[in-house]
């Protein structure tokens, strides 16, 4: 199957195209991200106006370039498949309605993909992970622990209470005057940093269930920089940095350890596996912490590679291959929705599959 993916819910305009033929594996033919970070920098965040534009100005360019790479023309392709939510809704609206536009003029099925599901599903592109399985989902406006027991069904143990987890990178980088976007600018700050030098708050830790909170950290991180004043050199910041990747990783180790006491193991003795996906997944020392909580807890990890941890066309494309195999399509008045929980308790699809 060929599913040509596009993804505009946030900052990147992606267009990718995989091919889901089995049983030689799923591979990817192409795969196209254009970042609007210069667009956004000087603002410090993510301008949704200026967003939506973007994806307009390059959306059309990038879906022409990423057929071209995979040598196919829309009439090649089995089915479309694009971001409907969550997101900034201007952006969704451009790249799902250009999916119902390729969708319409080539007579091919619509796949209306939650972005999340995209994340949730990328470790079965590049690896063979079977359902069911344990997903820690960080991104930039997320942070949730959930069962995935197939596609479409979600079962979510734990979020944030208030900022997601990719938040606190970019805000406590922001505080720190690390630019835009933050997480991989205090990653590379932390490297250098002593953790030990300034005492920064655990939230959540120890107490019962998978919730995150992650705004008393951010908090602490003003009052740190607020209390130093004149003495916040390079080095300060640097151990500001190491402090803070620490309290973040005893905190989703102590969360995650609960979750895992609450699922059940494979009664055939297979080792459970915990999938990691979204934006901070790239974050090597978190990595590193997952790996040893995996180890210590009996788990097999799998963690996408970078390039597709972040956002991405073929994390959408290879959902929309999931969704389709299991016959999930959408109708062309299929709704772009700002907010779109996983698991369907929470909310809803709006239509089911037809
Ligand atoms: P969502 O998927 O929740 O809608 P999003 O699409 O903006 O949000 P992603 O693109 O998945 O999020 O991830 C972006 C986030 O990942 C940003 O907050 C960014 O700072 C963070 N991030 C990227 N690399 C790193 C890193 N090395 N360390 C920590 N955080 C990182
Ligand atoms: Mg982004
Ligand atoms: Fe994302």
């Amino acid at each position: 199957m060929l599913i040509l993916g596009i993804e505009t819910s946030c900052d990147e305009t992606a267009a990718a195209i995989v091919d889901s033929a089995r049983p030689a594996g799923a591979r990817v033919l192409a795969d196209v991200v254009l970042s609007q970070l210069d667009e956004h920098r000087p603002y410090g965040g993510v301008v949704p106006e200026i967003a939506a534009r973007a994806h307009i100005d390059h959306l059309d360019r990038l879906i022409a370039q990423a057929m071209d790479e995979a040598g196919l023309t829309f009439a090649d392709l089995d089915a479309v498949a694009a971001t409907a939510g969550p997101g900034l809704i201007g952006g969704v609206i451009v790249g799902l309605m250009t999916a119902k536009a390729i969708a319409a003029a080539a007579g091919k099925p619509l796949v209306a993909v939650n972005h999340l599901e995209g994340h949730a599903l990328t470790a079965r592109l590049t690896g063979d992970i079977a359902f069911p399985y344990l997903l820690l989902l960080v991104s930039g406006g997320h942070s949730q622990i959930l069962v995935v027991e197939g596609v479409g069904r979600y079962r979510r143990l734990g979020t944030t209470i208030d900022d997601a987890i990719g938040e606190a990178f970019d805000k406590s980088a922001k505080m720190l005057g690390l630019g835009y976007p933050g997480g991989p600018a205090l990653e590379a700050m932390a490297r250098q940093g002593d953790p030990g030098r300034y005492d920064l708050p655990r939230p959540m830790l120890g107490r019962d269930g998978a919730d995150f909170s992650f705004s008393g950290l951010k908090t602490a991180v003003r009052q740190t920089i607020e209390r130093l004043g004149e003495a916040l050199d390079e080095q300060a910041r640097r151990d500001i940095c190491a402090a803070f990747q620490v309290a973040v990783g005893d905190v989703v180790a102590d969360r995650l350890g609960n979750a895992i006491r609450t699922v059940a193991r494979p009664a055939d003795g297979r080792r459970p596996t915990l999938v990691v996906a979204g934006g901070v997944a790239a974050n090597g020392y978190l990595r590193q912490r997952l790996a040893d909580l995996a180890g210590a807890e009996d788990y097999e990890l799998a963690i996408p590679p970078q390039r597709l941890c972040t956002d991405n066309g073929a994390m959408i494309a290879w959902a929309g291959a999931e969704r389709l195999a299991a016959g999930l399509t959408d109708p062309l008045d299929y709704p772009a929705r700002a907010r779109w929980p996983l698991d369907p308790e929470a909310e809803p699809r709006p239509f089911a599959g037809v």
